[in-house]
């Protein structure tokens, strides 16, 4: 009988693939990986994730081994087809028909009762399971091919910042999975939207791609308080775990709708270090330009902001400075996603200014 490291290459593989159009061939290569058990990375809109075989629960188990993620954050599965769904969950209710209509293939994971196949690492022995179908090309082929749903978390070691290009999974992973279809850096830059149809009205998760707005047409009493807990709160629940997304440096984040009292609070904090980075749009950066300091610039509106936070606090960690200032955006829209990525990363802790 053939064992699953037979069929697993021995030898990491990094296959570029169109972002629209994968070739076939490679597809096929990085599904008999999935099938035969092995962990591969692949890009979707929101992030890169690093996939297993969602019904095998070692292959799932290696996904939290390669990752440092503890047992107890459990996994999306992703899905190439509303069928898959049915076999995740032990009942949809209409509502999730309504929202699978409506946003996907799109950044929006549901929680839903878990059927019995679901193995119970997936989802950290809870006894719901989250899942959502993935709006790219390449994710949709490699589900499709694998024939299986795809357990994915994003491919950054545990609590960093999420992947938005290859290079940032080889940073945080290299020697620890079998295969990257490297496509390109990600459309959106931030995680789903996470939504919990269990929880009566139903509760949003985490702020992502989907906007609560968008959401709170179809479920006008959708519940959200954003919940930010220490690391060592007894049994957070899951999602709501401080210190995540985080860049190695310390982040301070500034609040204020007054323009020249954030940036007189930023200047007196940057004042008493010496390896300071900003993170900033492309118009408060221009306040700081006498200044000599790391600056990352996230552009012009709340989209590419989304798309470029990841990037830059991996590039100030790169940089090496040991302090970074932020401000936070308008929390509507994508705002909301990108104001709670920038608050997990400054641990919870806002500057009024
Ligand atoms: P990641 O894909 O790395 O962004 O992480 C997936 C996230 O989905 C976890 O950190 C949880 O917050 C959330 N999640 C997954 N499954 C469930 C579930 N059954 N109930 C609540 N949240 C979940
Ligand atoms: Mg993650």
């Amino acid at each position: 009988m053939k064992q699953a490291s037979d069929t697993i290459p021995k030898v990491f593989q990094h296959l570029r693939v169109g972002a629209t159009q994968p070739d076939a061939g490679d597809i096929a290569i990085a599904a008999a990986a999935i099938q035969a058990g092995g962990l591969v990375a692949f890009p979707t809109e929101t992030v890169y994730g690093l996939g297993a075989n969602a019904w095998d629960a070692g292959a799932v188990a290696g996904i939290f081994r390669a990752k440092g993620r503890p047992a107890s954050d459990p996994l999306i599965a992703h899905i190439a087809r509303r069928a898959q769904l049915d076999e995740l969950a032990r009942a949809v209710p209409e509502q999730a028909h309504e929202l699978c209509r409506r946003f996907w293939p799109g950044p929006l994971t549901l929680v839903l009762e878990k059927s019995h196949k679901v193995p119970a690492n997936l989802t950290a022995g809870l006894d719901t399971v989250a899942a959502r179908m993935p709006d790219h090309a390449v994710a949709v082929a490699l589900i499709e091919a694998a024939g299986v749903p795809i357990a994915a978390p994003s491919a950054n070691r545990f609590s960093r910042p999420s992947p938005t290009t290859a290079q940032h999974v080889l940073d945080d992973l290299a020697g620890d999975f079998d295969m990257l279809l490297d496509a390109g850096p990600t459309a959106i830059g931030l995680e789903s939207t996470i939504l919990s149809l269990v929880d009566n009205p139903p509760r949003l998760l985490r702020p992502g791609g989907v906007p609560l707005e968008a959401l709170r047409q179809i479920i006008p009493d959708l519940r959200f308080e954003p919940r930010f807990l220490r690391e060592d709160d007894a049994a957070p629940a899951p999602g709501t775990l401080l210190k995540h997304y985080s860049p190695r440096a310390r982040l301070l984040l500034f609040q204020g709708s007054d323009d020249t009292a954030v940036y007189a609070a930023m200047r007196a904090e940057i004042a008493g270090n010496r390896r300071v980075g900003l993170i900033l749009s492309n118009a408060d950066a221009a306040a700081f330009a006498d200044l000599d300091v790391a600056v990352e610039c996230l552009g012009r509106d709340v989209a590419q902001s989304a798309l470029r936070l990841f990037a830059a606090m991996r590039a100030l960690d790169s940089a090496g400075v040991d302090l970074i200032l932020a401000r936070a955006p308008e929390k509507h829209g994508l705002g909301l996603a990108v104001w709670d990525r920038l608050l997990r990363a400054a641990e919870g802790t806002l500057i009024e200014a």
